[in-house]
């Protein structure tokens, strides 16, 4: 028996990345699936796949920042599969990392229409068919709501949106027995669930930064997803839960300690890092940076 044997989740985004291994997850565990998504291929691709390993799946063609589309299906996922109890609004897409200045106001509009009101729209026309059981919506937000890069403004506002969102929506619909719930990931690398599925390209230094070791999978979402939208989290509803390995927590000064560690994951050996340490204490030694520079010449030539 499945936590969601007889149950009906519609995932956006799910055809590809973090959204397919939550539709997995569920599909997996008894969950008949629908995936809303763009990309017409990989909506099939992966549909195709679900159903080879028995999750009854369909997949439509659906932009969420299109009111038409998404009332049309969650229509259609209704009419499929007779009820619509969980709703996990994954679809969303970066932006150009273009300065301020530079971003334009349409850049602007798609990021916010498809990251934030794409989910507003997926509860607007799902909970017509959710308020008839107990439902759960879960919004994928991310860490980046609270944390920034430069250039990342559209992005990072509309995740920032979608937490306020959630708990929103929480207490509107808590009198149908809906609980709604943000996840905040750090960074996923979503290679092996593209269509096709890739190489990853991370590096020992890309996973040794994080105190949990290495960076997160879609599995790790989707494991936590499965959990919320469970009845064992029936406790749970309104809050936004950060998932990123510890790195938001992680207090990080730059100075000799972190650039130890940085070199020694580059390089996989503790040694190294030690050894430019003490290159690096040695330097603080001299007199002046022109001094610093000429020493630091003199050992670029010798190598
Ligand atoms: P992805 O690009 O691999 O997958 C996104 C999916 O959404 C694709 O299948 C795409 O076709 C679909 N999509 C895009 N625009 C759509 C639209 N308008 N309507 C319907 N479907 C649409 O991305 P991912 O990395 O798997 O990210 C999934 C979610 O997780 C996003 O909301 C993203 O912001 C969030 N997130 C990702 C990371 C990460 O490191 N990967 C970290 C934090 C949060």
């Amino acid at each position: 028996m499945g936590r969601f044997d007889g149950k009906v989740c519609v995932v956006t985004g799910g055809a590809r990345g973090i959204g397919a291994a939550i539709a997995y997850r569920l599909g997996v565990e008894g969950c008949k699936v629908a995936i809303l998504d763009i990309d017409r291929e990989a909506g099939e691709y992966r549909v195709n796949e679900f159903r080879s390993k028995g999750i009854d799946a369909i997949y439509i063609y659906a932009d969420v920042s299109n009111e038409e589309h998404v009332k049309n299906a969650m229509d259609l996922v209704y009419q499929k599969f007779k009820a619509i109890n969980v709703l996990v609004n994954n679809a969303g897409i970066g932006s150009s990392g273009k300065s301020l200045e530079e971003q334009t106001f349409d850049e602007w509009r798609r990021v916010i229409d498809v990251n934030l009101t794409g989910a507003w729209l997926c509860a607007k026309y799902a909970v017509k068919y959710m308020k008839i059981g107990k439902g759960v919506i879960v919004n994928i937000a991310s860490t980046r709501a609270f944390q920034s890069e430069p250039n990342t403004e559209p992005y990072s506002a509309s995740k920032g949106g979608l937490i306020a969102l959630t708990h929103s929506l929480a207490i509107s619909l808590a009198k149908y027995g809906i609980r709604v719930i943000a996840i905040s990931p750090g960074w996923v690398d979503t290679s092996e669930w593209q269509v096709p599925p890739r190489k990853s390209r991370l590096t020992p230094l890309d996973h040794s930064w994080h105190p949990a070791g290495r960076v997160g999978k879609p599995e790790d979402i989707a494991a936590l997803v499965a959990f919320l939208a469970s009845d064992e989290a029936s406790w749970i509803t309104g809050v936004n839960i950060v998932i990123d390995g510890g790195v938001s927590v992680k207090m990080v000064y730059l100075d000799e300690n972190i650039i130890e560690e940085g070199l020694s994951a580059l390089f996989q050996d503790r040694e190294v890092g030690k050894m430019f340490r003490e290159v690096i204490e040695k330097l603080k030694s001299y007199r002046s940076v022109e001094d610093v520079r000429n020493k630091l010449r003199e050992l670029l030539d010798k190598l």
